[in-house]
């Protein structure tokens, strides 16, 4: 019961999405220093180092700029902007506010130059380039414009030796911060730019390593581990109905040879596109080699799944294969059968080879279909043809 309270008390307050939580979070980290800030100015009030009015006025401005950035974070308004951490604007205004705690702090105002350095590192981690030197340039010129003002307004606690020390150490700090923020950034950029090379290699090689140049379908190495996937997945479940067909392309040396090389890879990309067509969207269609090709028939029957072929042969004979020799209508042959539970896949395909070897013996433009043994190494109970389906 804990666990769901705690994450769903953490999805309300931090989102349940994973980057604006994070963005939450480090807003809150930050907060927690300015919270001990508060602590110690409340201290310093006690020993008397601080006015009490200057206390409240300082914690209450940190509270405003803790609750402001929780809201903009929280209530999404941050992924409006392009830096939705909004790194850069949060900076200056905790920058802004040590600056405002050094001119109210009086005598221990030199231990908050230390939180501007913090602050800084926090934006190492996000901070562009521009962003960076910004904040580094903003920082410098606002603790001098403060300097000036506290040496002039308060010498006792400002002395004018000890703040041309402090300015310097400022001058010589915070730009080096912002310079290494600058670097990590570029390096950022880059590590990106590389990450995204990476990412685009990988999917260009999955694709030439799964699917066939020519064709665009599940090349013969991938099919054999699609095949191989569900097998597994159907021994599992203990369902074991599908069929395989291998076709291949009646008289294809004649195309090639009379229409030349170019008119064949066309009639073989079109010839693909058509049968894809006519199969279901569970079927996979696969180029086998040159003008064969095998389709994985799910969860049916072979005369179910002959009718899927007929309908391939149906708009083959209506589609334009060539644009180029549109009278072009070639046909196919196939063997078709159905997978015999636990029998091993090549022995599935050789049996769908035998076939087709039949159906081109056969006069060609056909399909066979060729039934395995029964688990019980019965004979198959002979089941009735589709058109142009020969039984064995
Ligand atoms: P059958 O009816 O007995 O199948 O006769 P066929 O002419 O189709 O069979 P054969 O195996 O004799 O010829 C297949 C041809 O397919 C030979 C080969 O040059 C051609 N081929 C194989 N791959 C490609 C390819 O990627 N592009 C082209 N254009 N032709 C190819
Ligand atoms: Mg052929
Ligand atoms: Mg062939």
């Amino acid at each position: 019961m804990y666990t769901p309270l705690v994450s769903r008390l953490n999805d309300l307050l931090l989102t349940d999405d994973r980057k604006q939580r994070l963005r939450i979070m480090r807003s809150l980290m930050a907060a927690n220093v300015f919270i001990a800030c508060c602590f110690l100015q409340v201290y310093a009030w006690w020993v008397g180092y601080m006015d009490l009015e200057d206390v409240k006025r300082l914690c209450g401005v940190i509270v405003v700029n803790i609750v402001v950035w929780y809201v903009v974070l929280r209530s999404g308004v941050n992924q409006r902007f392009d830096d939705p951490a909004m790194t850069l604007p949060q900076i200056l205004s905790a920058l802004t506010i040590i600056v405002g705690a050094y001119s109210v702090t009086g005598p221990v105002h030199g231990s908050t130059m230390m939180l501007l350095a913090l602050v800084l590192v926090f934006g190492i981690f996000n901070m562009k380039q521009k962003g960076a030197i910004i904040a580094g340039g903003y920082t410098v010129a606002l603790m001098g414009l403060a300097i000036l003002i506290k040496v002039r307004t308060d010498p006792v606690n400002y002395p004018f030796k000890l703040e041309i020390a402090h300015f310097v150490l400022t001058a010589a700090i915070v730009p080096t911060i912002s310079g290494l923020a600058a670097q990590l950034s570029s390096l950022r950029a880059k590590l990106q730019d590389q990450k995204d090379e990476l990412a685009n290699a990988l999917v260009r090689i999955q694709i030439l390593a799964t699917r066939d140049e020519l064709t665009g379908l599940v090349n013969r190495r991938h099919m054999m581990e699609v095949l191989t996937q569900h097998r597994k997945r159907l021994e599992r479940s203990g369902h074991h109905r599908f069929c395989l067909a291998l076709l291949d392309i009646d008289h294809f040396k004649r195309i090639n040879d009379t229409h030349g090389h170019a008119v064949g890879d066309e009639v073989l990309r079109n010839f693909s596109k058509v049968v894809q067509s006519a199969l279901r969207d569970t079927d996979v269609l696969a180029r086998w080699g040159g003008e064969e090709f095998l389709v994985l028939l799910n969860d049916t029957s072979p005369e179910l799944a002959n009718v899927g072929l007929e309908r391939a042969r149906m708009l083959l004979a209506e589609a334009t294969l060539s644009t180029t020799v549109p009278e072009l209508k070639p046909t196919f042959s196939a063997g078709l059968t159905a997978y015999s539970t636990n029998e091993p896949l090549d022995v599935c395909i050789e049996r769908a080879d035998r076939a087709l070897y039949k159906a081109k013996d056969s006069g060609r433009n056909r399909t066979v279909i060729r039934m395995g043994l029964t688990p019980d190494g019965s004979p198959p109970l002979n089941h009735p043809t589709a058109p142009s389906a020969l039984q064995e």
